[in-house]
């Protein structure tokens, strides 16, 4: 028997629904979500082939779980750290916020090199603005922003863009295109109160220092579904500040992400490295330990998008392994 469930996608921080098809309890793929109000009945193809890695799942052993808190246990919290992901729901991030206080555990909450803005620009200012300033390839990596973008153009709004490519997507709308230093780009601008400066990358410290202090308003649209809601909990960690860290950890807990190729530093060095994943991914081939846990289908709980708007989603099926929360229950019982 087929089945439609509303569910939001975890492909990026813009927090459009999904509808995902299920076949006798078997997601068989995705649908649109025609009435949801941030996307309006459209997914790009990252939402929509957004089930598809289900086929690496992972399956529960408790044994496991007990050999890592025994490896947690044997180790000084102070060399312990933890990546605080945005791909984790809000109740999740809560859970792990609190066993890293208590514990005195390190976090790394990298965010694309960005960090949290507040207030933000709301993708309705998006559609009213005068002009939109727009750093990197959002049309591309984020297309329902993108298509904010392309709806304030047909208002009028005159669109200005600074990125590498010059013939991406986002750069194909344009009315004047620059490949510049961000300083150079925000420089040559003159944002209005009615303007909106939109980015998805930025490279340094110093750019998002300028950025704050721009006359415009700002949406960073982040690449994980819930990071903003990761920032609102913990501060953003510079890349700087992360390799640090992992270079002083003796065990690194990842919470659903796959990291290995966000940095550029030897992850095998790292004595004891315990990864929290519902699927196999490239972080998970060279882990010490694999902890599968329930993904963002078979959850209940919410995601912050990249506008500030906090939108809970349910389980779409029924999983056995544990979910964060409960194995940070455990952990927390058993590590001093
Ligand atoms: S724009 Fe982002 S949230 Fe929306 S469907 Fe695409 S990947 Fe998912």
């Amino acid at each position: 028997m087929f089945e439609i469930k509303h569910t939001l996608c975890p492909s990026c921080s813009v927090g459009c629904g999904i509808n995902v098809i299920l076949d006798n309890e078997e997601i068989v793929g995705t649908f649109p979500y025609k009435r949801h109000p941030i996307n309006e009945g459209k997914n790009c193809s990252n939402g929509r082939s957004s089930v598809e890695n289900i086929e690496g799942k992972l399956s529960f052993d408790s044994k496991v779980l007990d050999d890592v808190i025994g490896k947690i246990k044997s180790c000084n919290n102070e060399k312990v750290t933890v990546i605080f992901s945005g791909n984790n729901t809000n109740e999740d991030l809560q859970a792990i916020k609190s066993l890293c206080d208590s514990k005195g555990f390190n976090v790394i909450a990298y965010a694309d090199n960005l960090k949290n803005f507040d207030p933000v620009a709301s993708y309705d200012d998006i559609e009213k603005a005068s002009n939109l300033f727009v750093i990197g390839n959002i049309l591309y990596e984020n297309p329902l922003v993108g298509r904010r973008i392309v709806r304030a153009k047909e208002n009028g709004a005159k669109i200005f863009v600074n990125d590498d490519l010059e013939n991406s997507p986002t750069a194909n709308i344009t009315d004047e295109f620059t490949s510049v230093s961000v300083k150079e780009f925000l420089e040559s601008i003159a944002p209005d109160e009615s303007s909106v400066i939109l980015f998805n990358e930025i490279d340094s410290v110093e750019d998002l220092d300028l950025l704050e202090s721009a006359d415009s308003k700002l949406l960073p649209v982040y690449s994980k579904s819930n990071t903003k809601g990761a920032l609102n909990l913990v501060e953003a960690t510079s890349k700087e500040d992360a390799l640090e860290l992992l270079d002083n950890s003796e065990v690194l807990l990842v919470f659903n992400d796959d990291i290995v190729n966000e940095f550029d530093f030897e992850f095998k060095s790292i004595p004891q490295m315990i990864v929290f994943s519902p699927f196999q991914n490239d972080t998970t081939e060279i882990a010490d330990f694999v902890i599968p846990i329930k993904s963002w289908l078979e959850c209940d709980g919410s995601f912050t998008n990249a506008e500030g708007l906090t939108q809970e989603f349910s389980s779409v099926y029924e999983s056995e392994n544990m979910g964060i929360v409960e194995i940070i229950e455990k952990i927390n019982g058993e590590v001093e």
